[in-house]
């Protein structure tokens, strides 16, 4: 199964978003009818924690998933996959509802969706799972912190959104044994890191950002993908060099940061 993760779907410039973290909405648009086009199968929470418990999947099933909560994922996302019929998973730091990405630098913060805003889109078909309390990474917090960020928000978002909240995010993708076993011990269904998945508690992702063009998009769909990915973050040059190879999507005040910084 292939699990995409997004963060802001938005048309921002790089020197407001120097990591990358917010893809246009018509390249989002382009590579959501992309995967349709291709055969992938665009499946929802539920039909992935089946899977992961030994449900048959399609061959080509894919989750799409967000981090943060940015209101552009309701103002465009949202309508266009409902507009093509395709789930998701918006994982949203409970604290931070209707606020701002408060733990990024103030000149690099965006607002955040509502919790009204948060009931449209869940009714819509974008289910609502955890991005910790106020996306603290939880790796470096003591026993009383990391059960506020993963317990008790799992109770505070499901009041918010009225419906149970199943799964978690880990914000950073930061996890440890004792943080992914908080996670599974709050009766969490499932949670994904990012890169640096572990079989159970912390499911990798592909990281899908402002820079992909179709064809990086297209790349990054390979099964093999995620383990490409890994050998080349061990050799930075080489993965420059990928990076020249399927180019880079140009982007409004383009800088030449790259993209996997510690944001998320
Ligand atoms: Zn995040």
């Amino acid at each position: 199964m292939r699990v995409l993760m997004y963060h802001g779907i938005e048309r921002v410039s790089s020197a407001r978003d120097p990591y990358g973290m917010f893809v246009a909405p018509d390249a989002f648009r382009q590579q959501v009818e992309h995967l349709l086009e291709a055969g992938y199968v665009p499946i929802d929470e539920t039909t992935y924690a089946a899977a992961l418990r030994g449900a048959d999947v399609p061959r080509k099933a894919v989750l799409i998933t967000f981090d943060d909560g940015y209101v552009g994922v309701g103002e465009h996302a949202a309508p266009i996959l409902v507009s093509l019929g395709v789930p998701s998973v918006l994982y949203v730091p409970a604290g931070l509802v209707g606020g701002r990405s408060d733990w990024l630098a103030a000149r690099y913060r965006h607002p955040l969706l509502s919790a009204a805003e948060l009931r449209e889109v869940s009714a819509a078909g974008m289910a609502i799972g955890a991005h910790g309390f106020d996306h603290a990474d939880l790796t470096r917090l003591g026993d009383a912190d990391l059960r506020r960020q993963v317990v008790e928000t799992r109770a505070e978002l499901a009041r918010v959104v009225g419906r149970p909240v199943r799964s978690f995010a880990f914000p950073y993708g930061a996890h440890d044994a004792r943080v992914r076993l908080a996670v599974e011990r709050a009766g969490y269904d499932h949670a994904f890191a990012v890169h640096d998945a572990v079989p159970g508690f912390a499911n990798g992702r592909v990281d899908v950002n402002a820079t992909d063009t179709l064809r990086s998009f297209r790349i990054k769909l390979h099964r093999h993908y995620p383990r490409a990915r890994l050998a080349t973050d061990r050799v930075p040059l080489l993965r420059r060099k990928a990076h020249d190879l399927v180019g880079r999507a140009p982007r409004v005040e383009c800088d030449t940061h790259e993209s996997t910084g510690g944001a998320r």
